[in-house]
């Protein structure tokens, strides 16, 4: 039988990939550095706290589900990218991932640039304070609303994705009477996923121009005869969740291959290159995420090569780290409200969130960790499947995950790394209220999104 031609979807329990679980661990207890923030630890009752808060206290005071952010880890992160990489390049988080107000403010105090992707982001971020000059705007299909706002506001770059886009952020540049820096995508033919990376001559995705068949050497001939725009650099994004720097090894080869041709053909040196986002981070032990200050050797190492290879001047970096920001920063603290032992197969422990709060699992088969978090305790591991309140067989939050045999109602659970992509894709599924975002730093814990309402569900709802 075909996965997709399931009655109950492709995600049926009976239909779903095998798991990647192994033998369960030493100590259920543990908690392991590499998928929990900073200031993660359990106190002396066994209950996991965080900036100094247990989390009993934390569900008593602001409920479940809810994400609990690490500020201190979230600014160390941001601070250890923007030292790595120093004066000479620049550091965009890319506020997909997750943005708020706050985070918008920690980012602006951190040093760091911030890239949006629609005009609710670029909203966000301008509210919040952020120099529009630190600003880059991103996206596949940007509306000339959009447009006109990021060009009105000052965006630093505007990051150009299509042919149509580059006559009409220069028409709209032109209408306003300014001139608009900004870059192109291109897409050099890597696809990089985790541990692997494809290089071919072409690739098969909505986003940018391809390098493939002179077509990125086209959209640079004709955004340099355009008066709106100033090109400035060429962008490349190859993957997300990537552990293996050899794919940005093919990206960068290839794109300095092009700023090269620019230089040959009208005589301009392209001051920057921009080589994206999508680092990884680990999701469960087994995975081993480089530090920032590696990964920014890597890079500025291959490029400066590439560059000397091609006699060019070496152009300024920028890299567009988001979820290897915010991602590990934050866990979704959830109550257990049934457990469900299904003989010879797993125990079913199902939570007050799911899918509406973490889409990841059911989108990308992602992997996560989860603990006991509200007591430590000495029972058997058992396994188990954590799902959430939907009525959807694919709503599973871990797929496959040992938890102590004691496991009952009211106990708390915890998913580590779970900052990035999961509020900022949280859905009103079965008109579920989206969880808060709580920042918790120092002892004291501050709500940066609050809780959806049903008031909130209504006010949207005319009738
Ligand atoms: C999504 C995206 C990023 C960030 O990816 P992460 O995996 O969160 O690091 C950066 N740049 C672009 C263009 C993106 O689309």
């Amino acid at each position: 039988m075909s996965r997709s031609a399931h009655p109950a979807g492709p995600r049926h329990a009976d239909v779903l990939p095998e798991g990647h679980y192994s033998a369960p661990p030493s100590d259920l207890n543990a908690l392991d550095p590499k998928v929990w923030s900073e200031t993660v630890t359990r106190n002396e009752d066994g209950v996991l706290t965080v900036g100094g808060i247990d989390v009993k206290r934390l569900a008593e005071e602001f409920g479940t589900p809810a994400y609990f952010l690490d500020e201190d880890d979230f600014r160390a992160r941001a601070r250890a990218w923007r030292t790595a990489f120093g004066e000479d390049a620049d550091v965009f988080y890319a506020g997909k991932a997750f943005l708020s107000r706050a985070v918008v403010r920690w980012l602006d105090e951190e040093g760091l640039n911030l890239d949006v992707c629609s005009g609710g982001e670029l909203a966000t971020a301008l509210s919040a304070g952020m120099p529009a000059e630190r600003i880059a705007f991103h996206g596949n299909n940007k509306s000339t609303g959009e447009i006109r706002r990021a060009v009105e506001a000052g965006v630093g770059r505007i990051v150009l994705d299509s042919f149509q886009e580059i006559v009409r952020v220069a028409h709209i540049a032109q209408e306003l009477g300014m001139r608009q820096r900004v870059q192109i995508r291109i897409t050099v033919g890597v696809e990089a996923h985790t541990h692997e990376f494809i290089a071919t001559a072409h690739e098969d995705q909505k986003f940018g121009i391809p390098l493939a068949g002179g077509q990125a050497a086209e959209a640079v001939r004709r955004a340099l005869r355009l008066d709106g725009i100033e090109l400035i650099g060429i962008h490349s994004h190859i993957g997300s969740q990537i552990f293996d720097m050899s794919g940005f090894e093919v990206a960068a080869h290839r794109v300095v291959g092009l700023l090269r041709e620019i230089r040959d053909e009208h005589g301009v040196e392209l001051p920057e290159i921009d080589l994206g986002g999508g680092l990884g981070i680990a999701y469960t032990s087994d995975d081993d995420p480089r530090e920032p200050h590696e990964i920014a050797k890597a890079l500025t190492e291959i490029v400066t090569r590439e560059c000397e290879a091609a006699r060019l001047r070496t152009p300024r970096i920028s890299v567009e780290p988001g979820r290897a920001i915010v991602g590990p920063t934050a866990f979704t603290l959830y109550e257990v409200g049934t457990v469900k032992p299904l003989d010879g197969l797993r125990t079913y422990v199902s939570v007050d969130g799911g899918m509406s709060d973490n889409i990841r699992t059911a989108l990308y088969d992602a992997e996560y960790s989860v603990s006991l978090v509200s007591r430590s305790s000495d029972a058997e591991p058992v396994l188990c499947r954590v799902v959430g309140k939907h009525c959807e067989s694919g709503d599973i939050v871990v797929k496959d995950a040992f938890l102590p045999g004691d496991l009952a109602p009211g106990d708390l659970l915890a998913v580590p790394a779970t900052g990035a992509y999961c509020r900022s894709m949280a859905s009103n599924y079965n008109h579920v209220l989206r969880p808060p975002v709580v920042a918790v730093r120092g002892g004291e814990a501050r709500v940066i999104v609050r809780r959806e309402t049903e008031e909130d569900l209504l006010r949207l709802d005319v009738g």
